[in-house]
């Protein structure tokens, strides 16, 4: 754990040699705790599995396949996307919601892996170098936070941080030159429409001229150009002409996410997939009972919404979001015992995420059945992405077994991860008070306990600038 504390390098070096791997990796890792704290992020496993199929199938075709990435759905209607230290890459739903094809979406995304393969980003992150790595991280963040909601982020940057730190949150013209043509190479190897990069681009375009202040956030950061954009149409006209359709999944969760967000009221969306239920390919229609089923699960109406999620999975069984709805509506009746059926059902077909067990655990907590949970919690892998639920779960299983100091030290733990180090103080405060202390874990909560103060006084550093 010393690597958290080291002082990082020069970050505006563009080579990036400065920084290693290892450093990398912390930072990232602190950056997204950070974020996490601060942006409203999808837990949802429909949404995050489609984000990441999308962006390693995108990674996979870049020029640095081998790379590591984690891409993520902030909920904001912003349209922007941004790209942060050690491959984290957010993507606003505004984004996928404007987005008029799968195409379209993957173009901004290569346009950002290219970013971070290309280390631009470390210029914009000059501002941050010779700090110490959880300072640096926050920083990071911070400004990350301002591009994205001007008014809140630069409070989060004010509050940490005194001084006056120049902030460089634009990419120059070579750089979103570069990102433009290696973007398009890897539109095309992944098979998606590179023509579709500067038909996006121009709508981002004029929807700021038409918008003028409201115009969308991403060209805050990507300021885009007549110039640029009859440059990146030159390239992606070289390539032959293909249309690519869009996959269900991409239909599906631009559907879920319209429904999620404030902008749309749910009167409205039941009359608008009512009106396009009978419109176009069977898969098309099918996006729109997705849509009405959804609707009804908002409005409580479980049996329409089952009814509809039901046929929908028999006619699709492979298409997970249809299993999963049915599943939500289980849950939300708290009929217990279909969910579990029904989550089963979804581990044995998609063996390799983890999301669908917990899911289970979730309900075997809700369902009252702490010793159960635990057994499961003690078994499952998950990954570095998924620690904060890990660690919830785990906090609320033993909570409900009445083991104090566990439930507050895995607590500390899930406050941690999310970027809130007081909150992770205060838990293992209370855990060192609990009943039930042995000299083991006496030893343990002592450690972490230094090692979050630690961090909290790296922090400060931010503010003695
Ligand atoms: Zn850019």
């Amino acid at each position: 754990m010393a690597n958290d504390h080291l002082h990082l390098p020069n970050l505006g070096d563009s080579t990036g040699t400065l920084i290693s791997p290892a450093q990398e990796k912390a930072l990232g890792d602190a950056f997204f705790r950070n974020i996490r704290s601060q942006l409203d992020i999808s837990y949802d496993s429909d949404i995050q599995h489609y984000i990441q199929a999308i962006g390693q199938k995108l990674v996979a075709s870049s020029d640095n396949p081998r790379q590591d990435f984690y891409f993520f759905v902030v909920m904001s209607d912003d349209i922007n996307a941004f790209a942060g230290p050690g491959g984290f890459i957010g993507i606003n739903s505004g984004l996928i919601i404007n987005s008029d094809s799968e195409s379209e979406l993957a173009s901004v995304i290569a346009h950002e892996i290219a970013h971070v393969t290309q280390r631009h980003i470390y210029r914009s992150y000059e501002a941050a170098s010779k700090l110490s790595l959880p300072a640096a991280a926050a920083m990071i963040a911070a400004i990350i936070v301002a591009t994205q909601a001007p008014d809140v982020g630069i409070g989060a940057l004010s509050a940490i941080q005194a001084g006056s730190l120049q902030m460089q949150i634009d990419f120059t013209r070579d750089n979103e030159q570069e990102a433009d043509r290696i973007g398009i190479k890897t539109l095309a190897r992944a098979h998606f429409d590179p023509r579709s990069m500067p038909a996006f681009f121009e709508k981002l375009q004029q929807a700021s001229r038409y918008y003028g202040a409201g115009a969308p956030e991403f060209l805050r950061t990507h300021p885009i150009t007549a110039s640029r954009i009859a440059d990146t149409r030159g390239r992606a006209e070289k390539y032959p002409y293909r249309q690519v359709p869009n996959s269900q999944s991409y239909r599906l969760i631009k559907t879920k996410l319209r429904i999620s967000s404030a902008q749309n009221s749910i009167k409205d969306l039941i009359t608008f997939f009512q009106r396009k239920i009978n419109q176009g390919t069977p898969e098309q229609r099918a996006a729109m009972q997705y849509g009405l089923g959804l609707c009804y699960l908002q409005q409580r109406k479980y049996p329409q919404a089952a009814d509809i999620f039901l046929t929908l999975s028999q006619r699709y069984p492979n298409q997970r979001e249809y299993l999963t709805a049915l599943t939500d509506v289980a849950i939300n009746r708290r009929d217990f015992t279909a969910a579990k059926k029904l989550l089963l059902q979804l581990q044995q077909k998609f063996p390799h995420e983890s999301d669908f067990q917990f899911e289970y655990i979730n309900i075997l907590l809700t369902a009252n059945q702490p010793q159960q949970a635990l057994q499961h919690l003690k078994l499952l892998e998950y990954t570095q992405q998924q620690y904060p639920r890990y660690f919830l779960l785990l906090a609320q299983a033993y909570g409900d077994l009445g083991q104090k100091v566990n439930s507050h030290r895995y607590m500390a733990e899930y406050y941690y991860a999310i970027g809130h180090t007081s909150g992770a103080i205060m838990q293992i405060k209370l855990a060192q008070q609990a009943k039930g202390l042995n000299f083991y874990l006496s030893a343990i909560l002592e450690d972490r306990l230094q090692f979050f103060m630690d961090e909290l006084q790296a922090l400060k550093q931010l503010q003695a600038q």
